[in-house]
């Protein structure tokens, strides 16, 4: 009797043990269930594109996220189309010119605004000296989305009191947020789209739980896939004398007609990374078709932004009237990655 009793009681004992130990392993499992559901493989953030416009026709990519943890710079691609601790992607517009059209800033996925700025003048900065001046307000006039769940996003460079939205407002995919501009630390018109989860920046082009450096397992961020163009062609045209690059991205030298009288005839073109190695070739035919400049030359350096030009001077005013046409063609490798023909109209 009494060793039944033991025995029973014992028996009981065991199956709160077990019961015991089957509750802690379904709280192990919804816990690690529960961590999962809110971990960034599960529940990624689908982004739409910063900025309204046609991507590698009215805006393009110009630099990438740094994914190099030292002093070095390298794109997810690994290519060179970013720089040393650059925490975002730049989307760029051709030029000043565009950017005081308005060109719309809009949300990436829907959230609420934590906070802005306005207010910061739009200037290219082209010296150190500048670049000191913007110290503390690099973004320029900003959007910073809180998206819930640790995620965020920062906009940056907004065209000066183009900002529509204030801390609060909740906003959805595509609300528009301002207008591109150039204020801050810019040296093109651009909006510049920083991700972060858990405070951390994350490269859309790759997601957030990627390893450091290039060519790497990657999970996009983008709802619709985008390339990698890191090579490409920003303007080109025609000038009366050579050119500089602030003319170039405050939009000068577009006229598709110039006088018989101007002092030189210069074919330009304006891209973004080009790379030591690269042949350009460079030509400019005259109305009745013959080859006036033709000019083969290798880039010595590598350049993010690059500028090109060849033509005639104009001494004794006697260009032909009539069509001029402007090629140019940078290779790499034997391949031709842009191909480029323009015409000027000389009456
Ligand atoms: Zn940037």
């Amino acid at each position: 009797m009494l060793v039944s009793s033991i025995f029973r009681k014992l028996l009981s004992t065991r199956k709160i043990l077990v019961l015991f130990l089957v509750a802690l392993l379904l709280v192990v499992l919804l816990t690690t269930l529960g961590y999962r559901l809110v971990s960034p493989a599960k529940h990624p953030l689908k982004l739409g594109l910063p900025i309204a416009c046609q991507l590698n026709r009215d805006c393009f990519i110009l630099l990438y996220t740094d994914r190099d943890p030292g002093p070095a710079a390298v794109d997810f691609g690994c290519g060179r189309m970013t720089y040393d601790g650059h925490k975002g992607t730049d989307f760029a517009i051709p030029t000043l010119q565009a950017m005081a059209q308005g060109v719309p800033v809009q949300a990436v996925a829907a959230g609420k605004v934590l906070r802005i700025r306005d207010g910061v003048r739009d200037r290219l900065i082209e010296n150190p000296a500048q670049k000191s001046e913007v110290q503390g307000t690099e973004c320029g006039n900003g959007v910073v989305i809180d998206h819930g769940d640790g995620w965020e996003t920062q906009y940056c460079h907004l065209h000066q009191h183009s900002v529509k939205v204030k801390p609060n407002d909740e906003v959805s995919k595509g609300t528009i947020l301002g207008l591109v501009g150039a204020s801050g630390l810019a040296s093109f018109p651009h909006v510049h789209l920083t991700v972060r989860y858990q405070g951390k920046v994350v490269d859309p082009f790759v997601g957030p739980t990627a390893e450091q450096g290039c060519n790497v397992a990657r999970q996009p961020l983008w709802e619709k896939p985008l390339s990698y163009i890191p090579t490409g062609v920003i303007r080109a045209g025609f000038a009366e004398k050579p050119p500089q690059l602030g003319e170039l991205w405050a939009g000068a030298f577009d006229e598709d007609q110039l006088s018989a009288d101007i002092p030189a005839l210069i074919f330009w073109v304006h891209l973004y990374g080009v790379l030591e190695g690269d042949e350009e070739h460079i030509e400019l035919i005259n109305p009745k078709g013959q080859v006036i400049i033709n000019q083969r030359r290798p880039l010595s350096t590598s350049n993010r932004v690059w500028m090109s030009y060849a033509g005639k001077r104009n001494r004794s005013q006697n260009l032909t009237r009539g069509k001029w046409q402007g090629k140019y063609q940078l290779i790499r490798g034997g391949k031709t990655l842009i191909d480029i023909q323009k015409q000027v109209l000389l009456p």
